[in-house]
């Protein structure tokens, strides 16, 4: 018998289960690049559910009770009195999602004597300090690609609200319940023909380039590795080989880059003030790859003209972040990945990597980000450029 200790974010205001606005979702059946979509032994739960906060229990209750096991579901993860730490030095897995991180630093896993496990319900393991992950030989595996399309799409969409300055002419309408054109389009031009540049070009960043090329614009990239000649031609993709040269290059930039030793902090004041005036920047990767308060100075001066993104530092970010009240921002909390489409996904790939975990089957590599004391599959490559792992999201 396995203690699971899973932190998800609160039900919604309105109460569990919602009303749902479609009576399905489409079936997916595998991702670009031949990767399977999770294929645990059964599900629990109808695709579409709302499976990420409490009472949704990412579907696991009847297949945890049948196993015999304790399933403890909180939203409660901050702090010395929350009911994460009481519960976490007697947990044998540990489930979180990077939307309400249960950060798992250096202390607490020192605390959790019984961990071998912990899962991450999406993609992005950076809530967990790594280096103490190998050290305690834990497991660490994450549900790879499960939301990198939903990711992708709301990417897209951010870029296209700050171009088109769609949240102040929503705005227009709604609250001021006005009819101001000319106030709504003084900052609202056309995303054809500009240049737009991704950092990197992984699962996320191809998909999001995919998606901008019908929107005829000039796609420029940087990343560690060059992509395949061949989709470099499909997509008519300009390679640049720094983040220093791209980002003054482009009208419109999206980070796609996990944040690592290498990403953190990557962009202050002096990167965003070599940006061309009145530069866009997307951010669906992770918030601490910028300094927070350069974004902000930068808004405030026009050095940039928007700034989107749902990724922020913490999560929950406190009700004073200068994030909320920035200009120009069109700032959601962090659900990209975590549509209900993807929840789907991700859900079943918990149930995957827990079925495999409780009959000692190998845990896919494409999911595993440390094993055995050491990094590993996915984790290998993606967190491999200083051979540590990520900062933990809680700085250096
Ligand atoms: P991938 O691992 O597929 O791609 C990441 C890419 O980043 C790789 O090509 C990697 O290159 C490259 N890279 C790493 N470090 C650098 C660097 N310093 N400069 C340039 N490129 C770099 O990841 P995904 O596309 O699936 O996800 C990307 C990130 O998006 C995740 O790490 C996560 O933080 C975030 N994410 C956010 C979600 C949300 O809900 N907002 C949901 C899912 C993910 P190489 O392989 O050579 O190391």
């Amino acid at each position: 018998m396995a203690k699971v200790l899973v932190v998800l974010y609160p039900d919604p205001l309105d109460g569990y289960p919602p009303t749902y606005a479609r009576d399905s979702i489409p079936v997916i059946t595998g991702y670009p690049g031949g990767q399977t979509v999770p294929s645990p032994a059964a599900i629990d739960f109808t695709p579409g559910q709302l499976l990420g906060s409490v009472s949704g229990e990412l579907g696991l209750r009847k297949f945890l009770d049948d196993g015999g096991n304790e399933l403890v579901v909180t939203s409660d993860k901050d702090g010395p009195d929350s009911v994460f730490e009481r519960e976490l030095p007697t947990a044998d897995v540990v489930i979180s999602q990077p939307f309400w991180p249960a950060y798992l630093d250096a202390a607490r896993i020192e605390k959790a004597k019984n961990l071998r496990l912990v899962i991450t319900a999406g993609i992005g393991s950076d809530h967990v300090d790594l280096d103490a992950a190998m050290r305690h030989d834990i497991t660490v595996a994450e549900v790879t690609y499960s939301n990198s399309i939903s990711v992708a799409e709301h990417a897209v969409m951010l870029i296209l609200d700050l171009v088109r300055n769609f949240v102040p002419a929503h705005e227009w309408v709604t609250s001021r319940r006005g009819w101001n054109i000319a106030d709504a389009v003084s900052r609202s031009y056309d995303l054809e023909g500009m240049d737009v540049g991704v950092i990197a070009a992984g699962r996320i960043g191809v998909a999001v380039m995919r998606r901008l090329k019908p929107f005829d614009v000039h796609l420029f990239y940087t990343d560690k590795r060059r992509l395949p000649e061949a989709t470099e031609t499909e997509l008519g993709l300009t390679f640049v080989p720094s983040v220093a040269e791209l980002v003054t290059r482009v009208d419109v930039l999206s980070i796609h880059a996990p944040l690592t030793h290498e990403t953190f902090h990557l962009f202050d004041s002096a990167l965003l003030g070599t940006m061309r005036r009145g530069s866009y920047i997307v951010n669906t990767a992770r918030a601490e790859i910028l300094e927070r308060d350069a974004v902000v100075e930068a808004l405030e001066t026009g050095q940039l003209a928007g700034y989107a993104g749902d990724v922020w530092y913490p999560q929950p970010p406190e009700a004073d972040h200068p994030w909320r009240t920035m200009p120009n921002n069109a700032m959601t909390p962090h659900i990209s990945g975590t549509s209900l489409s993807a929840q789907a996904r991700y859900s079943a790939g918990v149930r995957e990597i827990l079925e495999d975990y409780f009959d000692h089957k190998p845990i896919r590599p494409e999911y595993l980000i440390v094993d055995s004391g050491a990094l590993a599959g996915t984790g290998e490559a993606s967190y491999s450029t200083d051979g540590t792992g990520s900062p933990g999201s809680s700085g250096q």
